[in-house]
């Protein structure tokens, strides 16, 4: 690929999820490949990349913010290109440049990838470009994310239109990555040292290409390459199917978590929301998985204060929360996205109102996060270490089968390695181990 000829180092920014962060490491690989240096002070870089989300109104306010301190740099140096790309590139284009008329380049969720083409030609105006259906999606392939992990992008996109969601919006119609892809890539990243992949998707179970399903993929890649640790998400409730718990159950190396947003635990609430699903068959498919995986870690996704949520409907997720147990949520208020079908619906659960049911979901659920990782006391996990501990480098970090983290007393083991820890202690967020000796 052709390089700018001036600009040779870059710095970036990831805001959101972990799609962004496989579409980071893809945009790293490519400007390296073209002869671009990533820095990691920003001041040391000539080419500034934030790549944005989209999904609330506060990831987007971020953005705005940084976008109004980069002005000022920009204005002390005014050689630095500044490219925005990703979801809030795609949803605002033009505006984007309106409102940062500093700005230089700005790259939508299907474009961000012909960023070095687009430096070399740039002409010093504004370049904007948010059409989809520009790529061959198979040209792109994943990269590590650390010297042992990876995320492999499966497909990109959502058709499901969940009537609060921006993501279909910004990231445009779901398009699978062919399975032969995929199981090539696993195998290219095995050769590289990695020892876990996280198969991703805004709906993993609703991949489809030619006549392979998401669970004929999971098994391929557990069949058919050597990676020790296969994770996946995200799941969603209407389409996860028995046959997926089946592969779970007969694949060891797929690894005992499921993210599965609940959202909310009222079927009115579900309805207006668009999701396809009723809270008795959210919970039958969690009966399904804990009655066939000998053990399984559940983790959920839920939104207060959606349009018209009574207190007693909101009563209805704090009881399905404390009936299904979840060991984690992601727990939000409800934003408004412009655009999205909920949109058009009043916002009149008022703010003071959303932050007291969001206070109450959260207590609920540490409380009961808390008593799930107690039930993780005496267990041997077998553990993915990823480094020291951020809080004392007398511990290191590792991660559980079911996807919790867990320290222990530092044993100078190499990032990457798999160690079974037997676990000590735990509170709502964290288990404490130690390393269980081989014989
Ligand atoms: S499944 Fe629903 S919530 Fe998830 S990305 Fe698609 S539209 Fe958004």
């Amino acid at each position: 690929m052709e390089k700018s000829p001036h600009l040779h180092r870059f710095h970036i920014t990831t805001f959101g999820c972990q799609m962004n962060l496989a579409d980071t490491s893809t945009l790293v690989s490519i400007l390296t490949d073209s002869g671009f240096r990533r820095v990691p002070d920003e001041k040391d870089a000539d080419l500034i990349i934030l790549n944005t989300c989209s999904v609330r109104d506060k990831a987007e306010q971020r953005v705005i913010g940084r976008l109004g301190e980069l002005r000022r740099y920009k204005q002390a140096r005014p050689e630095v290109r500044l490219a925005v790309v990703g979801c809030m590139a795609q949803r605002l284009g033009e505006k984007l440049v309106e409102l940062a008329p500093h700005v230089d380049i700005v790259l939508g969720t299907d474009r961000l990838f012909e960023l070095p083409q687009v430096l070399a030609r740039s002409n010093g105006s504004a370049a904007i470009m948010t059409a989809f259906g520009q790529q061959e999606i198979d040209d792109f392939s994943p990269v590590k994310e650390t010297d042992y992990s990876a995320f492999v992008t499966i497909s990109r996109g959502c058709d499901n239109y969940c009537s609060y969601c921006i993501v279909p919006f910004v990231r445009g119609r779901e398009r699978a990555h062919s399975s032969d892809h995929v199981v090539d890539s696993v195998k290219r990243l095995v050769d590289e040292g990695v020892v876990e992949i996280t198969l991703l998707g805004q709906n993993v179970n609703s991949y489809r290409h030619g006549d392979t399903d998401f669970p004929r993929l999971l098994r391929r890649v557990a069949q058919e390459t050597e990676i020790p640790r296969v994770r996946f998400m995200t799941s969603h409730p209407k389409d996860l199917s028995d046959e997926l718990i089946e592969v779970m159950a007969a694949e060891p190396r797929v690894m005992p978590h499921v993210h599965l947003p609940l959202q909310s635990g009222c079927d009115r609430i579900l309805e207006k929301m668009g999701r396809g699903y009723t809270l008795a068959h959210y919970r039958s498919i969690v009966d399904k998985l804990r009655q066939y995986l000998s053990y399984v870690s559940l983790t959920t996704d839920l939104i207060v204060g959606f349009p018209s949520e009574t207190q007693e409907e909101f009563q209805q997720t704090l009881d399905a929360v404390e009936e299904i147990q979840f060991d984690a949520a992601f727990m939000f208020r409800y934003s408004v996205r412009p655009g999205t079908a909920a949109a058009r619906l009043s916002d009149d659960v008022d703010e003071a109102e959303k932050i007291r049911r969001l206070s109450l979901l959260i207590k609920l659920q540490q409380k009961i996060g808390s008593q799930r990782n107690q039930r993780e006391v005496g267990r041997i996990r077998r553990s993915l270490v990823e480094g020291v501990s951020r809080r004392s480098d007398e511990y290191q970090r590792a991660r559980t089968e079911g996807n919790k983290t867990v320290l222990f007393e530092a044993a100078n083991l190499s990032p990457g390695s798999v160690a079974p820890i037997r676990i000590s202690s735990a509170d709502a967020f964290t288990l404490h181990g130690e390393l269980v000796e081989s014989s």
